[in-house]
């Protein structure tokens, strides 16, 4: 039966959505081509098309309209009751920020983005600070325009995972933190390491022939989808159009491929997404948690897996037989999953990159509750990174510079990764149970049954059910830490599972 007034909603709302997505256009645009003397242009640019979005997204007739459905008696759970309670939100955060503040915000963003790349060429991080103070005075005045208060760092987590916040990740990651660096070391002393350099010459035009090869074979649409080049592998877009970027190391081709795999996962989330209900809430991903918990799937679970080489592992050598031929299956496998701690969180193993995010996450409280001030970062930065990882940086660049995520006030953020992990393994563990002889698909270069279960558990859902009841839902298990610290056991410990 037509609704008029839903329908016009639905209409209004995909407005937005699309001027939106010219500005993620914009922006990816900005890390994939843009000359280098042209961010002054592309920062105006920015703000233009950021305001038209905003006066789309913060249309009074939404308004209106949301009103007059609120005033019905919404079935809970009904496709009009989830539209209406996302975009109420959506409405609320985008008609309480004024004007001003959203184009001061994206010029901020833009000119924040280019002094921190600056600054972490010049490995100098007083040249970035200026920029990371103001972003953080950004979050705050933000966060208290929306009524969140002095409740600052729980309105930026709430951005990325709605219904999440600091008192819910605090004890997940505190038992992260009394289990994981034990693991770390049992780890490393068990496993033999794999020769060191052992790449070298994979010219980028073959790495990049292999990624489209094997995404296509995950599932990834091509015709819907790109890969580019960018200083900090991402994915951008939508699942009509969706922009994947990695970098390539003619002497680290793994870097490349599980970047790419990682972005791929994301990609597949988007792609995997009701197409009809693209732009309302009914199409769109829940959350970062679970966004980063596809791409960790993929890259993690299913691309760092013996089945999955088994199967891949003859084209790579047909299109690199010179540069493997030293490298024997064995030590292939030993630097696909390699675990040691290291610097730059990008380049860590799964088993150590929590450990990175376990220190983002505490400085990031730290930031905002006002306990640490932004030019004593780098010290604090040291001082965790010995804690938990061992590792003194040996620089800005290596340390407190490395991620491009607070150039851009995406303060948060981080916390997603692990969480992402923990829902990945659960995931994970409940997929092998749903979908027996998953492993073996694999070793054949079949995925298709994975994608589809993921698609019915996860993407076709879009935002019907928030992130822990979604965990809930998918994987009969509240959101927690066992089965990550069960999947790292058993990956990376073979003798099995120890008390962790
Ligand atoms: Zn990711």
């Amino acid at each position: 039966m037509p609704d008029a007034i839903y329908e016009d909603l639905v209409h209004r709302l995909k407005r937005a959505d699309t001027i939106g997505s010219v500005l993620g256009l914009l922006g990816w645009d900005e890390q994939v081509n843009l000359p280098p003397d042209s961010a002054d242009r592309r920062a105006q640019q920015l703000q233009e098309i950021a305001s038209l979005h905003h006066a789309a997204a913060s249309d009074p007739e939404i308004g209106r309209l949301l009103s007059a459905l609120e005033s019905r008696d919404l079935a809970p759970g009904s496709d009009i009751a989830v539209v209406v309670r996302h975009a109420r939100r959506d409405y609320d955060r985008a008609s309480r920020l004024p004007e001003d503040f959203v184009r001061e915000k994206a010029a901020l963003d833009s000119e924040a983005y280019h002094a921190w790349a600056k600054a972490r060429r010049a490995s100098d991080f007083t040249a970035f600070a200026p920029f990371l103070g103001r972003q953080i005075a950004m979050a705050r005045r933000e966060a208290s325009l929306l009524g969140w208060g002095d409740r600052a760092y729980d309105y930026a987590i709430d951005l990325h995972d709605p219904g999440l916040d600091a008192a819910f990740i605090e004890p997940l990651f505190a038992a992260l933190k009394r289990d994981l660096p034990g693991l770390v070391r049992r780890i490393v002393q068990a496993r033999t390491a794999p020769p060191a350099h052992m790449f070298r010459g994979f010219d980028a035009a073959s790495q990049r022939e292999f990624i489209r090869e094997a995404l296509a074979k995950l599932g990834f649409n091509w015709g819907r989808g790109r890969l580019d080049v960018s200083l900090h592998p991402f994915c951008a877009g939508d699942g009509l159009d969706t922009r994947l970027t990695t970098r390539f190391d003619e002497n680290n081709p793994l870097d490349a491929i599980f970047s790419a795999i990682h972005e791929a996962g994301h990609g597949l989330y988007s792609q995997g997404l009701p197409a009809a209900d693209h732009g309302t809430p009914l199409g769109q991903a829940v959350g970062m948690a679970v966004h980063e918990s596809q791409s960790r799937l993929w890259e993690n679970q299913v691309g760092r897996s013996p089945e999955f080489w088994r199967f891949f592992e003859p084209r790579l050598r047909s299109l690199f037989g010179p540069q493997l031929a030293g490298v024997s299956s064995a030590d292939l496998l030993a630097a696909i999953n390699e675990v040691r701690p290291g610097p730059i969180r990008v380049d860590a193993d799964e088993v150590t990159y929590n450990l990175h995010i376990l220190m983002r996450f505490e400085l990031e409280k730290a930031l905002f509750d006002g306990r640490l001030a932004v030019a004593d970062l780098p010290r604090e930065w040291t001082r965790l990174s010995e804690e938990l990882l061992g590792i003194t940086p040996a620089d800005d660049a290596h340390g407190v510079l490395q991620d491009i995520h607070w150039s851009g006030g995406a303060f948060g953020y981080f916390p997603s990764y692990a969480l992402g992990n923990m829902i990945a393994a659960q995931l994970w563990y409940r997929a092998l149970e749903s979908l027996p002889g998953l492993r073996d698909d694999f070793a054949r270069g079949e995925f298709a049954r994975l994608l589809a279960w993921l698609r019915e558990t996860i993407h076709a859902r879009g935002k019907r059910l928030d992130t822990r009841d979604l965990v809930v839902a998918a994987t009969g298990q509240p959101l927690g830490t066992d089965a990550l610290l069960r999947h790292l056991s058993e990956r990376y410990l073979p003798a099995g599972p120890t008390a962790a």
